[in-house]
């Protein structure tokens, strides 16, 4: 039996997005609990496909006894402040200061933290809680498919280990392999050897799915491999829209043996190298997805489903964009229905009118995006809701949505599902707390680059990749790097980056 201290502390930064991540966001939580001091910590995230989760029903199972530091967690967004990283790595310093004598740490984290004052958030994360709690405590972390996995990380804590899935259907048993290791490392009594390699391109969101080629055989690899070495790998899409200079994929190993640990991280890095060309992804303005869609759907589902890759609010973006909707109306897509639109100021309009009263709404473009205005014009209010329901997906499923007033807007055969606070349209009970059914309209646009697949692939008669105007670029080659580190190609076989002022 082990004393195990555990935290969890999420952010996915994408610095070019429209808003920071302030200490309130962490507060509300976004589509995951709130921010969570002291013992409940572990108790707010029971349950749920979240790693930390997972990692104390697999400790705690084994024998092992946790004590619980802290839970944080914002929706993807720009920077996170400098007063929120601080307030929140305070606590956890705090908490790791006045906690019992305990044997390891384990951390729930992402990976692609970037903060105001701070490229790496996780490596100054981890350096701080070295510090605190000095070298003999081993430290192990779990990290997200998309994190940008950096030298400085993989010196403070003794193991880490990522997500295998894109959309990441097995956090919680990412957090049960974490709990399988550190019960290796303490029966031992030594760290493991680790070994780590970047790979120099960018890979898009949309390529990353693990559902489709190359991923389905790198991960076929990435397992064989282990099965032969004994070693833990993690191979990381990387979150293609940080501008620090460690951005990108790598391949990760840690096991007992180093010599086995890094020829098996080297073999798996040449793998994922020579599979470039087939990370390249396909991508539709919205007036080609909408009549490619029109074209191929039926009345009454299955649905063909567009992609709003560029406004994802997993990545960054605020849901806000109106791109695809302004192509639907144009096009008159009859059955169609759009979701989720994050527009508060639209979803109290509607419920202040109820159900059945039409008006002219202005909907979306909140964020102040250049060349973005709101799709304007005379909608009826369908539906509405108090945003409060339980997911039911794979990736969501479990999680207490919180989304504030809701409302489904009608205009043209187009249906637009409004939601007060910003999270990914990746589960299916989105729309049916409005009395949707997802699998019964001809049409589903998507806010989501690919969590939605979890839970809409089944559903769905075709996908199309859609780059409507948004924050994040499906094609990160398009994006104003300053900070990446010279040669890394912008996307699969493509440009190099120069750094400002490099030779
Ligand atoms: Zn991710």
């Amino acid at each position: 039996m082990a004393v195990i201290a555990v935290a969890g502390f999420h952010h996915e930064t994408n610095t070019f997005a429209p808003s920071k991540a302030t200490y309130q966001d962490f507060e509300s939580g976004g589509g995951w609990p709130p921010l969570t001091r002291g013992v409940r910590a572990v108790d707010v995230v029971d349950g749920m496909n979240i790693a930390l989760a997972g990692f104390a029903a697999a400790a705690r199972a084994a024998g092992h006894r946790l004590v619980p530091l802290i839970w944080a967690n914002a929706t993807p967004s720009a920077h996170v402040t400098r007063d929120s990283y601080e307030r929140i790595c305070g606590m956890l310093l705090e908490e790791i200061g006045r906690a019992e004598k305990f044997d390891a740490l384990y951390l729930d984290l992402h990976g692609a933290m970037v903060t105001e004052h701070l490229d790496d958030g996780e490596g100054d994360l981890l350096h701080r809680v070295r510090q605190a709690v000095g070298s003999r405590i081993p430290i192990l972390a779990s990290l997200d498919y998309h994190a940008n996995i950096t030298r400085a990380m993989t010196e403070r804590a003794d193991a880490l280990i990522g997500y295998r899935t894109y959309p990441h259907i097995d956090m919680a048993e990412t957090g049960r392999r974490v709990a399988a290791l550190l019960d290796d490392v303490l029966r031992r009594g030594e760290p493991p050897a680790t070994a780590f390699r970047k790979l120099d391109f960018l890979i898009p969101l949309s390529a990353q799915c693990t559902l489709i080629e190359p991923s389905i055989r790198l991960f076929e690899r990435l397992a064989g491999l282990e099965t032969e070495s004994g070693a833990v790998l993690t191979f990381s899409g990387g979150f293609p829209a940080a501008d620090i200079e460690e951005c990108g994929p790598s391949v990760y190993g840690c096991g007992f043996g180093p010599d086995r640990v890094r020829r098996v991280v080297d073999l798996l890095v040449h793998e994922v190298a020579d599979a470039e060309r087939e990370f390249q992804a396909e991508f539709l303005s919205p007036d080609e997805g909408v009549a490619r869609a029109i074209a191929r759907s039926r009345p009454g589902g299955p649905p063909v489903i567009l992609a709003d890759t560029q406004d994802n609010p997993g990545a960054g973006a605020n849901g806000d964009t109106v791109g695809i909707l302004e192509a639907l109306l144009r096009q008159r897509a009859h059955g169609a229905v759009v979701g989720l639109l994050i527009d508060p100021a639209s979803a109290k309009q509607a419920h202040d009118l109820g159900a059945g009263a039409e008006a002219e709404f202005a909907l979306g473009a909140i964020s102040g995006l250049p060349g973005h205005v709101p799709c304007r014009g005379r909608f009826k209010v369908e539906r509405v809701g108090d945003g409060n329901f339980v997911g039911s997906g794979p990736f969501y499923g479990g999680s207490k949505m919180r989304l504030g007033p809701m409302a489904a807007l009608r205009r043209d055969g187009v249906t637009v599902v409004v939601a007060s606070k910003k999270v990914q349209a990746a589960d299916q009970a989105m729309f049916r707390c409005l009395g949707i059914d997802p699998a019964r309209q001809s049409i589903l646009a998507l806010k989501s680059s690919v969590h939605f697949r979890a839970d809409f692939q089944p559903i769905a008669a075709e996908v199309l990749v859609v780059a409507a105007p948004g924050p994040m670029p499906a094609d990160p080659a398009t994006l104003p790097w300053t900070k990446l580190r010279s040669g890394v190609r912008l996307r699969p076989n493509g440009p190099a980056f120069r750094r400002p002022g490099a030779r």
